[in-house]
């Protein structure tokens, strides 16, 4: 089996957990993911698209490291917000909220919104990076919809107020990691990655 180590430029810990774990369970490579190095700098993800801020942290890293290097971004699409808070999803309630701050900011504004109208989805991009300025890029999708009320103490950011279609009320939150893991919008991402990087010359 082909070996491929990328080092992560994610600096989220639970982002990274994710990852580690969609990646190990995969067939046609074995990917060895390798620690942000403290003394890269933390860039200012402060592109317009989920690719840019991707490309940004991963670049960042493959020219400090002069190694291939992996990003990921994703953001919340609401439609009775016009797609927002999308990329700006970490920063939705102000430039310091936390996780918290930021469902109550989403449930605040869509108090309004009923149920049948509160449809959304993750998107997440995945991508990675040589040091000769090479990519690849994917992306994942998961639709669903914003609950009423936070629900389970599973995921982070926004699972517990996200109900993926088909789950009848249950929000990633409530579902086990292994299965979040299969449906979210990074599992697909990162495992079309894997598939991409499995037949791909880089670095
Ligand atoms: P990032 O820019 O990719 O780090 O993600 C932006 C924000 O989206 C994070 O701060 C989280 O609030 C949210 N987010 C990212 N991934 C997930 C997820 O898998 N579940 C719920 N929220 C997420």
């Amino acid at each position: 089996m082909k070996l491929l180590e990328l080092v992560t430029a994610t600096a989220n810990p639970d982002k990274l957990q994710e990852i580690q774990a969609i990646l190990a369970s995969q067939e046609n490579l074995d990917i060895v993911l390798l620690p942000r190095p403290v003394t890269v700098p933390v860039p200012a993800e402060d592109a317009d698209t989920l690719e840019g801020n991707a490309r940004i942290k991963a670049k960042c890293v493959a020219d400090a490291t002069g190694r291939l290097a992996v990003a990921d971004d994703t953001g919340l699409e609401v439609d009775a917000l016009g797609g927002a808070p999308g990329v700006y999803s970490a920063r939705f309630a102000g430039p310091q909220a936390n996780y918290e701050d930021n469902v109550a900011a989403l449930l605040e504004a869509l108090a309004d919104v009923p149920v049948q109208r509160r449809q959304a989805c993750f998107r997440t991009i995945a991508l990675v990076r040589a040091p000769d300025g090479a990519e690849i890029a994917t992306e994942g999708v998961l639709e669903g919809a914003i609950g009423v009320v936070p629900q389970g103490s599973g995921g982070f950011g926004y699972d517990p107020v996200f109900i993926p279609n088909g789950y009848q009320g249950q929000t990633l939150a409530e579902l086990p990691a292994r299965e979040k893991n299969h449906i979210s919008a990074r599992g697909q991402a990162f495992r079309q990655l894997a598939k991409a990087l499995g037949a791909a010359k880089l670095g």
